[in-house]
């Protein structure tokens, strides 16, 4: 089943959605969206002008604290911001250009680490990732 939209899982929790917070959420729609904190405030800018980037940095963090949004760290620049937080998915990512599709791989569930590997944790999840050159990369 696919999951609900970002914005409409934020209202659903009765998240107090101001019209900033709004258009830094609304920056954040769609499969295989991966977007850095100036891109969302750039984007952002475009439906609320006054915005400030503390304000988009503020709600980015609270975001990704509630897990309504992912971070995931581009191999070519900075963070990303994923708003399929709660959609769990792994990532293919092109070590040339960055590109970054969402992926579902097959197998990751049976995945463990044998009990002397633990290391005394209680392990909650597993990311995988995917490396190397996407169609247009040599
Ligand atoms: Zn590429
Ligand atoms: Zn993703």
């Amino acid at each position: 089943m696919p999951v609900a939209p970002l914005i409409e899982r934020l209202e659903a929790r009765r998240w107090r959605i101001t019209p900033q917070r709004r258009a830094v959420a609304e920056t954040l729609v769609g499969e295989h969206v991966h977007l850095s904190a100036d891109e969302v405030f750039s984007r952002a800018r475009t439906g609320f002008p006054d915005i400030s980037r503390a304000t988009v940095y503020n709600t980015l963090n609270e975001l990704v604290a509630m897990g309504e949004v992912g971070e995931v760290r581009s191999p070519t620049g900075p963070v990303l911001y994923d708003p399929n937080g709660t959609d769990r998915h792994h990532h293919l990512v092109c070590t040339g250009c960055g590109t970054l599709f969402d992926v579902r791989p097959e197998g990751v569930d049976a995945l463990h680490l044998a009990p002397g590997q633990r290391h005394g944790f209680r392990v909650e999840d597993v990311e995988v990732v995917f490396r190397g050159r996407c169609g247009t990369c040599p």
